[in-house]
């Protein structure tokens, strides 16, 4: 069961806890250290006074939850307001905590009872998991966490989406999420968490590999290979055609409109050839 205590022992015992940005500002006691435009109730419930306005409370959550992200004890924050009581509710069940409204929490909770229960904390033992889990608490570049953990990136990014499955969270958890659960797991003990923006995904992105080599590096000279025409603009070559007249006049050539039916000689006297040929035959 989770111990809300002990979490909340861990994060007020946090070297980094009285830095937190909601705490009050040394100059200014009524402000947020993390903005001063903020009062310290500005992480309080859904309605401060009984009447704030939506857009008034709205832009007041937005910049609280701004303040969170930016904190050093954000992770522990988180992992104990989350945390369930003995009686099966949330440790802070009102107020932003940890970078979330209550209602988000409160739909978080919600899922998460209706989601597969998540591993038994043997499965986290392994070494390699615990040193990527460590790593990734400090930083986040994909190829820092792998240098950190002593394993190569895809072992890294491996683990880093395993840890997200065995916690039972969604493959769009953010870092911040993962480190939370594993946290109120009880996975991060003597671990200093460095907040991000909360925009670094738990899962990374596909891991980036160097291209591969040329299996066959010969060089390719311009004996061996014909060298290829410079590309261009595509032109098409345009070939003027003969002009072609319906009726073309021949030198010698006798046109039929020229001379009457009658003025022609016979066939045999224009072929005396194949005349002498039909009369042998016949
Ligand atoms: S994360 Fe927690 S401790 Fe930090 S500013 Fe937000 S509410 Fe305060």
């Amino acid at each position: 069961m989770t111990n809300s205590i002990a979490l909340r022992k861990a994060w007020e015992e946090h070297p980094r806890y009285r830095y937190r940005g909601c705490a009050p500002d040394v100059d200014e006691p009524g402000r947020a250290a993390g903005n001063l435009d903020l009062t310290l109730d500005a992480w309080s419930g859904v309605d401060r006074e009984g009447s704030e306005p939506q857009k008034e409370r709205e832009a007041r959550q937005a910049a609280a939850i701004d303040v969170c992200f930016g904190c050093a004890v954000m992770v522990q924050c988180a992992a104990y307001a989350n945390s369930i009581t003995a009686e099966g509710k949330l440790a802070e069940p009102e107020g932003i905590w940890g970078g979330d409204t209550a209602l988000a929490r409160h739909k978080a909770l919600i899922r998460a009872r209706h989601a597969a229960p998540a591993a038994p904390d043997r499965r986290f033992a392994t070494p390699q998991k615990r040193a990527v889990l460590a790593a990734f608490a400090v930083v986040w570049d994909p190829y820092e966490v792998a240098e950190r953990a002593g394993v190569d990136v895809r072992t890294a990014n491996w683990q880093r989406s395993n840890l997200t499955t065995l916690l039972g969270l969604p493959r769009t958890a953010s870092r911040g999420q993962l480190l939370a659960a594993a946290a109120e797991r009880g996975l991060l003990e003597d671990v200093s968490v460095v907040a991000d923006d909360g925009s670094v995904p738990a899962v990374p992105p596909p891991t980036r590999m160097p291209a591969r080599p040329d299996p066959d590096p010969t060089p390719v000279t311009s004996s061996s290979q014909p060298a290829l025409p410079e590309p261009g603009p595509y032109e098409p070559v345009r070939v003027p055609r003969p002009r072609r007249d319906r009726f073309t006049d021949i030198d010698g050539q006798l046109a039929l409109w020229e001379a009457e039916l009658t003025d022609l000689a016979p066939v045999h006297d224009l072929f005396p050839a194949s005349n002498e040929r039909l009369e042998t035959a016949a």
